[in-house]
C-alpha cells in the first residue's frame, strides 16, 4: 500500500470549513463498536456489537482524505479501540501521515483502559502520542458496579499508571457524572488526579445511553462541580480556553488542573472543530446528527481519492449549527455513544 505523507501547502481553499464558517481540525474514529464494558449507563448490557468493521487499509484510506483536508488531531475510539486486532500496525501506519503544515498528527486515543497495562508501551512506540482513559469512579466496588466487570478497577489503574510510564502523556482520566450514582467522587477524583499525576476531567452526561433513561435531573452540571471542589480546595480558572477545547480548565492549589466538559449546562458548539467516522465508514458531524453520511459506500463503489474528498468536504459543509439538548424539538440520535464512537 502506498503511505506517502500527505503533504501540501495549507491554504484557506484546503481546509474543512462548514456552513457556520467553523474549520473542522479534529477526527474522531470508531475502529470498533465491541467493548468489553457494559458501564451502565452507557449499555443496557443486552446489545452487543451492531455494527460492521472496516479493514485497517480502508480506515487508513479514509482517513488519508482528511488528512489532506486539513485535519490534524486523529482520536481513535470506539466501542473500546484496544480490541481491535491489528491497532499497533493502524497507529505504526497513522504516525507516518503528514498534516498539511508537513507536521506528524497529533495521535491520541481514548480507552477504558483495561487492556492498557500490556499495550501502552506498544502503542507509545508505534508512535501514539496520547491516551484519555474513562474511569467513572476511584472506588474500585462502585466501579465495578458501573462496569459490570469484575477486578476492572485494578486493570485499568495498572492501565493508566504503565500509559504515564511510557509517556503517553498529558495523561486525561474522564468521569461521567451521574446524580446520586457517583457524584460522591467528585472529591476523591480530584486527589487521586493529583496522586496519580494525571488530568481528571469531569463530563456532564448526555442522552446518549443505550437504555435511553437519560433525563435532564441526572446531570451533575459545571457549576455544581466547581461549587463543590471549591469548598475545600480553591479553584482559579485557566482562561482563554483554546480553540475547539471542549473542557474548562481549572487549577488546583499547589499545583495541577482538572477539567470539565459541559456539553449540556454550556454547549461548546459553537468552536466544534470535530468530525467523526463510525466504525462502519459513516461520517457524522456531530454526536447527535439524525443523518449518516455513507463515505465508505461511496470508496466501495469505486470513488476515486479526490471525489472522496468532494464527499467530505460536501459533508462537513453541512454540520448542524448546535446539538439542540435541552430544546422542544431534541431527538436523540439511532446510534448511541458506544456505537458512535465517543
Ligand atoms: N471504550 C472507550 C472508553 O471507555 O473510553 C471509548 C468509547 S466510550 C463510548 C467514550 C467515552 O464516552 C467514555 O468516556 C464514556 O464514559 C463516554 N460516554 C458514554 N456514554 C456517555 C454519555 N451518555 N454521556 C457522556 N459521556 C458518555
Amino acid at each position: 500500500m502506498d503511505l506517502a505523507p500527505v503533504t501540501a501547502p495549507a491554504t484557506a481553499s484546503s481546509l474543512l470549513v462548514d456552513s457556520y464558517g467553523r474549520t473542522i481540525r479534529d477526527l474522531r474514529v470508531s475502529i470498533t463498536d465491541r467493548c468489553n464494558y457494559k458501564c451502565v449507563y452507557c449499555r443496557t448490557g443486552a446489545v452487543g456489537a451492531q455494527y460492521p468493521e472496516l479493514g485497517n487499509a480502508e480506515y487508513l484510506r479514509l482517513i488519508r482524505q482528511f488528512v489532506a483536508l486539513g485535519i490534524t488531531k486523529v482520536r481513535l475510539t470506539g466501542g473500546e479501540p484496544l480490541l481491535r486486532a491489528g491497532l499497533l500496525e493502524l497507529v505504526r501506519e497513522l504516525a507516518q501521515l503528514r498534516t498539511l503544515e508537513g507536521q506528524p498528527l497529533d495521535l491520541a486515543l481514548t480507552t477504558n483502559g483495561h487492556l492498557l497495562a500490556e499495550l501502552a508501551a506498544p502503542l507509545k512506540q508505534a508512535g501514539l502520542n496520547r491516551v484519555t482513559v474513562s474511569m467513572d469512579a476511584v472506588e474500585a466496588e462502585t466501579f465495578e458496579r458501573i462496569t459490570r466487570v469484575p477486578g476492572s478497577f485494578a486493570a485499568v489503574l495498572g492501565g493508566i499508571r504503565a500509559a504515564l510510564a511510557a509517556g503517553l502523556t498529558p495523561l486525561k482520566v474522564n468521569c461521567v457524572l451521574l446524580r446520586g450514582f457517583n457524584d460522591a467522587q467528585i472529591e476523591p477524583f480530584v486527589h487521586f488526579g493529583s496522586r496519580e499525576g494525571v488530568v481528571v476531567r469531569f463530563i456532564e452526561f448526555m442522552p446518549l445511553d443505550e437504555s435511553r433513561l437519560w433525563t435532564p435531573q441526572m446531570v451533575v452540571p459545571l457549576r455544581e462541580v466547581v461549587e463543590r471542589i471549591h469548598r475545600t480546595l480553591p479553584l482559579e480558572e485557566l482562561a482563554p480556553r483554546e480553540p475547539g477545547e471542549t473542557a474548562r480548565r481549572y487549577a488546583l492549589p499547589g499545583g495541577g488542573e482538572i477539567g470539565i466538559v459541559a456539553p449540556v449546562s454550556q454547549a461548546f458548539c459553537g468552536a466544534c472543530s470535530r468530525i467523526r467516522l463510525t466504525s462502519d465508514g459513516k461520517i457524522r458531524t456531530c454526536l447527535f446528527s439524525q443523518i449518516e453520511h455513507d463515505l465508505y459506500g461511496r470508496m466501495r463503489a469505486g470513488a476515486t481519492d479526490e471525489e472522496l474528498r468532494g464527499y467530505i468536504r460536501g459533508t462537513a459543509e453541512k454540520k448542524e449549527p448546535r446539538h439542540r439538548i435541552g430544546e422542544p424539538d431534541f431527538l436523540a440520535p439511532t446510534r448511541s455513544m458506544v456505537h458512535i464512537g465517543g
